[in-house]
């Protein structure tokens, strides 16, 4: 009955500035998806290999690391490719969430920063979700300006998401991003405060 934070929101609303400020700051364990997620396809690994038989070698940007630019532009417009992809890679990230887990077994929280935590069907992993959530217009105006894509590009990549009112209502805890940094911080302490903390044993008198 330990606490499992599965945290999720839409690309780039601030998913990354959580996790750091609760693994800095209160000192939580983080287990990080996207992390899992490129160990699967490093040098020489089973999962690599699968991706330059079916994409050819030019999928790699020195002849050993994964080009992830040249993997995104084959897949992004093509749902076949990448559901083949996902299949590849998410038991490998599934398999590290429970090694990690189970090597963690003495922590009373956990945080597991899972983006596609819906679209992968990963809610029933985790004891409760946070979405951290912004105006559509600055999710926009900050993917532009942190990855340098123009305007058709960011939003592109918005829409090809689970439309993030929808993941808000799925979500125990609603982290508002739309303010400034502060503002977010002072939400995630509330929110750590907020739900039942792990069943301690309190010595009777
Ligand atoms: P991704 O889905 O791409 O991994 P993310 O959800 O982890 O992104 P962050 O990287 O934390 O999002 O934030 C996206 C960008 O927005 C970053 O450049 C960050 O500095 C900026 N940002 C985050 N929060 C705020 C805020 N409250 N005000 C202004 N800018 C912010």
């Amino acid at each position: 009955s330990r606490r499992l934070i599965g945290l999720t929101g839409g690309i780039a609303t601030g998913k990354t500035t959580v996790s750091s400020y609760l693994g800095t700051v209160h000192q939580l364990p983080i287990l990080d998806a996207d992390r899992y997620a490129r160990e699967a396809v490093q040098p020489n690994s089973a999962i690599l290999q699968r991706v330059v038989d079916r994409y050819g070698s030019d999928i790699l940007a020195d002849g050993e690391h994964l080009d992830r630019h040249k993997l995104a532009n084959t897949v992004f417009h093509d749902e076949t490719e990448r559901h083949w992809l996902e299949s590849q890679i998410h038991p490998y990230v599934n398999q590290c969430f429970l090694d990690v887990m189970a090597a963690l077994h003495d922590q009373p929280t956990l945080v597991l920063v899972i983006p596609l935590l819906f679209e992968a069907g990963l809610t029933e992993q985790v004891s409760e979700i946070w979405v951290v959530a912004c105006s559509e217009e600055q999710q926009r105006q900050r993917l532009m300006q942190r990855d340098q894509l123009n305007l058709e590009e960011a939003q592109a990549r918005i829409e090809s998401q689970m439309p993030l009112a929808e993941k808000c209502n799925r979500a125990q805890v609603v982290l508002d991003n739309s303010g400034d940094r502060d503002a977010l911080l002072a939400q995630i302490d509330r929110a750590l405060l907020s739900a039942p903390a792990p069943s301690v044993s309190i010595p009777s008198p």
